[in-house]
Order: C-alpha cells, then structure tokens, then sequence
C-alpha cells in the first residue's frame, strides 16, 4: 500500500473557529437580526408565476443581467461598478478570495461581525485587529497608525456596526480611505435602518479604492434567499470574475431579486415599523436601568450583570436573544434584534421576570 497523506485541514486553518450562532426552536426569535416580516403577498405572487414558466432544467443566466440592472438602477450606479452573490458574506469571500490571501493582511475593529474576520482567515489572510474607543466608535487615530505600520490590503469598516449598532462618522470613513494604502469596504447590511446621511454611497464617485457592501437580509426581508451585493469601482469588479464559480447566483435567486427590487416600495415601508420597536426597546431597557449601547441598526445591544444566566433564563421563556458573554469587551451584553410589536413586549416582560 502507498504511504498515505495525512488528512489534516490546512495548518492555518487549525485555529479558525466556524461560525455559531445557535438556531434554537424558541418562540421569539430576537437573535440573527433577521426581518419579522414575510415579504409582501404581491412579491410572492409574482415570483410563484415565474418560476413556474422558468426553465430550471437550464443552468441560469450566468451574468444574471435581470437582477444586475434592477439593482443598479435602484441604487443609481453602474452595473459595471456592481457586484452580486449569495448574500453579503459571499461578496466578501470572493472579495477575500481576490484582493486577500496569503502574505496579504486586513485590518478591522473588533467587536464587530465575526465573519469579517472568519472570512480573511478561510481565504490565508492576516487579520490585523484595530481599537476602538470608549463609546465603540473607531479609534481614528490609533486606526492611521496601525495603517501605516502595517500596511493592510484591506480595511474593513462596518456601519453600523454588528454588535455595537452605532454607525462610524463619514469623516472617518474619509480618514481611512486617504490614509489606507488598499482598499477600504464598508459593510452596510443595516445602513436601511440608519438615516440617508449615515451611508457612505457619496464617497463611492470620489474614492476609488472604496468598497461598499449591501444585503437582502435585513431591511428587504429575503435572508432566506441569499443576496448581497458590493459596489465599487468597475476596474476592480472585473478582477473578481476569477474567483466566483460559475452560475453561481441561482435561477431562483435571480427572480426573486429582480421581484423584490420591484416591490422595492412596499417591501421598505416596514423598516420605519423597525425601527419604532427599536427605539421602544431601547428606551424600556434604559427604563430598567439597564445600560443600553445607542443603535441606528435593527437590533440594540445591553448591558446585564450575567449575561449567560439572563440568556439562559430568557430562553427559557421561549426568547431568544444573542449572547455576547465570550466576546472579548462585551462579556455583559446581550443583543436584541427589533421584531414585531407582541415579539417585542413578550422579551420585555420576560427580561423583567428575569432580572
Ligand atoms: N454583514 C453584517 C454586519 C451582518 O450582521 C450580517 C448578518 N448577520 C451580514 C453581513 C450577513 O449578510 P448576508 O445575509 O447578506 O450574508
């Protein structure tokens, strides 16, 4: 018999922890920050219609060029500057794919979404790890200095920010892009639910180096369907051609997308709704003395005396929230995705029972 190759996974892979947020049958779901919201009854009409006359013994339209030009002239940029995958997590793993790897590094500011650093490290690439001040915003300073000494490929900003909920001021944004040697993505999954002065889009025309990512997930109520998009300049789109497989974005993903981008109106009214159960949480949670994290996102972040026990005990009552207790700087806190008004009082009343 030939001597065997151990299967043991890549060496720098023996550290990376896969992703967990536990999918537990509760009854209020309040924890991955999903929509409460089916979406609307005319954008699933439409789409039963079509799929029924699509041809799915065909492989789909492999530039999907429906779904491209809806998007792009909703959000008014070029389908030359867009890019579109299986959710924002797949535009940053060919993102990673492409622009990272190995010998390369990107720089972020913990806490803050775990894939943004899970990604880098599936792909071989150096995660460099930021600060971030006092009220969780970017250190700016700090964050000029760590570029210049370290010279990452990448620097990735997340506004708002997952966990934390605040957005990064658009100065600072301005900051990174002049001071960073590569590029610069922003990862807006939550800019929806934050006001038109809180997006980055203005800096795309004159930063080329700017990267700007987007979701169905959150405020267009699609997680089920895995869309996500990046905008960006067209010279660096055409690179990353090399890294996504082939028919990647399904027939069925494609026409949902292009439905959802019609019903764009009716689908987006719900985010005020949010919102409101947002600020109404948060305000109730600061009621009970609770030191509350100030959000613009569609989730809030609190503080507790003991975050496993209240999480355990919430759960309990069939509320399930997020729990943060391992995360190095937020071992108290606890985040609360904005449901439906009911999903809402239900975790208020049971957060009170608990404490
Ligand atoms: N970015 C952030 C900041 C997120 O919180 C999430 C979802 N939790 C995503 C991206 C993932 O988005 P998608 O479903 O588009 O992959």
């Amino acid at each position: 018999m030939k001597d065997r190759i151990p299967l043991s996974i890549r060496d720098d892979l023996g550290t990376v922890e896969p992703y967990i947020s536990p999918q537990l049958p509760a009854r209020y779901r309040l924890n991955t920050n999903e929509s409460p919201y089916a979406p609307p009854e005319a954008l699933i009409a439409e789409v039963t219609e079509e799929l029924r006359a699509a041809a799915l013994n065909r492989y789909p339209d492999r530039d999907a060029m429906s779904l491209y030009s809806a998007i792009s002239k909703h959000i008014g940029w070029p389908v030359e500057g867009l890019w579109v995958a299986n959710g924002s997590n797949e535009v940053f793993m060919h993102l990673f794919l492409g622009f990272g790897g190995p010998g390369r590094k990107a720089l972020l500011f913990e806490p803050t979404y775990s894939l943004h650093s899970l990604i880098p490290k599936i792909a071989s690439t150096v995660v460099v790890n930021g600060s971030r001040t006092q009220s969780l915003h970017i250190d700016l300073d700090r964050a000029v200095k760590t570029i210049e000494a370290e010279r990452p490929e990448i620097v990735v900003v997340c506004s708002p920010n997952n966990p934390t909920g605040d957005c990064e001021p658009l100065s600072t944004v301005a900051a990174l892009l002049e001071a960073a040697p590569g590029l610069v993505v922003v990862d807006e999954a939550y800019a929806e639910f934050a006001g038109p002065a809180d997006t980055v889009r203005p800096l795309l025309g004159k930063h080329d180096n700017l990267v700007v990512t987007k979701t169905f997930s959150k405020a267009w109520r699609l997680a089920g369907v895995r869309i996500g998009y990046m905008l960006a300049q067209p010279a660096l789109i055409a690179e990353l051609a090399r890294v996504r497989l082939p028919y990647h974005l399904s027939t069925i993903t494609q026409v949902i997308g292009t439905a959802a981008i019609k019903h764009s109106t009716e689908t987006l009214q719900l985010v005020d709704a949010l919102r409101g159960e947002r600020d109404r949480a948060a305000g109730a949670l600061a009621k009970m003395g609770l030191k509350v994290h100030p959000s613009k996102a569609n989730f809030v972040l609190f503080e507790v005396e003991n975050a496993d026990r209240v999480w355990k005990e919430l759960l309990e009552k069939e509320v399930l929230v997020r729990n943060y207790s391992g995360s190095p700087g937020l071992e108290n806190c606890l985040r609360v995705t904005a449901g439906l008004p009911e999903e809402m009082d239900a975790f208020l009343s049971a957060l009170e029972e608990v404490l």
